[in-house]
């Protein structure tokens, strides 16, 4: 028996990193996590035993294409070719993992033709390498590092693991249970230096009180923002990484998710200052904070780590197989 965990629309975020050329940054559903892998609906096509296969929604239309040619869009939109090598191999045999175990869990009702999307915020962002090379973007690397890590996935107790990435994380990375709430065994807070290095790191948004009002008024009816801004935020609980899992918003429990959503945050890892008439968030690192992280890759890669040392660092307790 599958288990699958939703934790509500629109709670939580997925971002990509995708810096200077790449477009950045969306909202997403949760991730569906198995938490524990077991038989699911769906499998890669590998019908008469040559290349598998995966059936892509480009713009709207299905479109069917060797599951490596699949691979090579996701890295390339997801990491720069710049990055060193052992960084793009990691995020490579993450995005085949992650194309792995989303077509295992069957065709989402989104997209009924297709086994994944090119929506970054429902599965993941393609960039058409062709598209890409004319357009003058080198991506050498990337697929040097899709053909060295060909067919391979990490796995957890012999299946495919979700292996949902971001661009950077604070110190640690987020445990799945704090974000999306559902323990993952191989989704647990790792230490994760080399964030800073993204010019995204730190984020600062600030919204007046009547803009806050607002959006609150119609996001959580109940809370009361009625007084001054200092007195609307009480008993925030953090997570182990440093995000907020809940804050007493206007006397209501509100989810770190939920405020990083309504308000565009860069992560749930914020703090909040307040002056008469407007509220600020100070965000550290970028993305929902679990899983591989992009810039964590790179600093371990500069470390002289390899693409199995960063990958099973991030994803605890899996081991590198072959699709
Ligand atoms: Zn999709």
């Amino acid at each position: 028996m599958r288990r699958l965990f939703m934790t509500g629309l629109g709670l939580s975020v997925i971002l990509y990193l995708l810096p200077a050329v790449w477009s950045l940054t969306g909202t997403a559903e949760p991730p569906e996590l198995l938490t524990v892998p077991q038989t699911v609906a769906g499998e890669i096509k590998n019908e008469g035993g040559g290349q598998p296969t995966i059936t892509v929604q480009l713009e709207g239309t299905p479109v069917e294409m060797p599951l490596e040619q699949y691979v090579e869009g996701v890295t390339a939109a997801e990491i720069p070719n710049d990055f060193p090598i052992e960084a793009i191999r990691a995020q490579a045999v993450a995005a085949r993992t992650y194309a792995v175990y989303k077509c295992r869990l069957g065709r989402s009702e989104v997209h009924p033709d297709a086994d994944v999307c090119d929506n970054f915020s429902h599965c993941a962002a393609y960039r058409d390498p062709a598209a890409a090379a004319a357009a003058g973007t080198g991506l050498d690397r990337v697929r040097q590092a899709v053909q060295n890590t060909a067919g391979q996935i990490l796995t957890c107790q012999g299946a495919p693991i979700a292996a949902v990435f971001h661009s950077a994380s604070g110190p640690r990375t987020e445990a799945a249970r704090d974000v999306w709430g559902e323990d993952v065994p191989y989704l647990q807070s790792v230490v994760s230096p080399g964030g800073s290095a993204s010019s995204e790191y730190e984020d600062t948004v600030t919204v007046s009180a009547d803009e806050f009002r607002k959006k609150v008024n119609e996001a959580f009816p109940s809370a009361d923002v009625s007084g001054a801004p200092r007195t609307w935020f009480k008993a925030s609980e953090r997570s182990e990484a440093g995000g907020i899992i809940t804050v007493k918003l206007g006397g209501v429990p509100v989810e770190g998710t939920a405020v990083r959503t309504l308000f565009g945050l860069h992560s749930t890892n914020f703090t909040i200052t307040t002056t008469e008439d407007s509220i600020s968030f100070h965000t550290v690192g970028y993305g929902h904070g679990v899983g591989l992280s992009q810039y964590g890759a790179r600093y371990m890669a500069e470390q002289g780590a390899s693409y199995i040392d960063i990958l099973t660092h991030y994803y605890k307790d899996t081991v590198l197989s072959n699709v």
